[in-house]
């Protein structure tokens, strides 16, 4: 069973999309992804529900 999906995610930096690969047997995560355009390491908060929704916040790591 492949519980990988790929989710869309916006940089918090530059404003661009870019794709982020998402385990969805983990309920709730939170991990770093560089952002495939600028480089710069975005926080990733993805929650999956038990229907099999994918939920990704993105957050910057300095403010
Ligand atoms: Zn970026």
């Amino acid at each position: 069973m492949n519980t990988e999906q790929t989710v869309v995610v916006q940089c918090p930096y530059c404003a661009q999309n870019f794709e982020v690969l998402v385990d969805c047997s983990i309920e709730h995560q939170e991990y770093i992804e560089d952002c495939e355009v600028c480089n710069r390491p975005v926080e990733l908060v993805v929650q999956v529900s038990p229907e099999g929704g994918i939920a990704v916040e993105t957050r910057s790591e300095d403010v």
